[in-house]
């Protein structure tokens, strides 16, 4: 599993998260959930080895993973699909996906990452800046799932996406959720989230206010409590 112990972190001398516990059990689904400015992207980032955290650890399947580099973290079964996407957009779509894969491992990789998103298929001698909002999307999530992760923090995939777009992507979590991966999801789509979740995490002002199973939860309650509901 992964687990964050008491994680400080933050920018400069600015302290945003404050002692936050969370684990995610091998193979399952949390839902990270708060207002906007709650520091769920800066938990994300330290979590993924983006930004140092100011105190605690970073324990990955029972060993401290604190300082290393996401690359590092990635190639020991944390990845991370940052806001924003992280992909390269001067560079073909096949061409990501190539320099996301193993030596000697490119055309099964390119294989995986179609068999996921087909569309992929159609784009791949195409520049990735040029494709749509959710094109690129899919792209950043193939990029991850060809490394078959076993641990994959989600920052707001869904985010200025079309809702069949969106369909098309929660429909990948769950198969990415169904191979093995454990997903640590932040989202606006509250209850979209909560349906897939099986444990929900609140974060408030940089601090955990809620953890629990999804249903102990009144989803209706919290998805009414943060812009973005549905
Ligand atoms: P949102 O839902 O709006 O994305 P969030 O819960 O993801 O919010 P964060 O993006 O983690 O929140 O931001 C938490 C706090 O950290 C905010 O007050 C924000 O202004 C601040 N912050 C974020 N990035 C930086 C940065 N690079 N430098 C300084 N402060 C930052």
């Amino acid at each position: 599993m992964l687990e964050l112990r008491g994680l400080d972190a933050g920018y400069g001398g600015t302290q945003v998260l404050r002692g936050v516990d969370l684990i995610v059990p091998d193979g399952s689904i949390v839902a990270l959930l708060g207002p906007n400015g709650a520091g769920k992207t800066t938990l994300l980032r330290a979590a993924s080895g983006l930004i140092r955290p100011m105190g605690g650890d970073i324990v990955l399947g029972g060993e401290s993973v604190l300082g290393m580099p996401p690359h590092d973290l990635c190639a020991r079964g944390l990845c991370h699909v940052p806001e924003g996407r992280g992909i390269f957009p001067s560079l073909t779509v096949r061409d990501n996906l190539i320099l996301q894969s193993k030596a000697g491992k490119e055309k099964e990789s390119i294989e995986r990452a179609v068999s996921a998103f087909p569309r992929l298929g159609e784009r791949l001698a195409q520049l990735a800046g040029t494709m749509s909002g959710g094109e690129q999307q899919m792209l950043a999530l193939a990029r991850t799932y060809i490394q078959k992760p076993r641990f994959v923090l989600l920052d707001e995939v869904s985010m200025g996406l079309a809702p069949k777009i969106v369909d098309e992507i929660f429909e990948f979590l769950g198969r990415l959720a169904a191979e093995g991966s454990a997903l640590l999801l932040v989202e606006q789509y509250v209850t979209r989230a909560l349906d897939v979740a099986d444990y929900v995490y609140l974060l408030n002002r940089g601090r955990v206010s809620f953890a629990g199973e999804v249903s102990e939860v009144d989803a209706d309650a919290i998805a009414a409590e943060y812009v973005g509901g549905g």
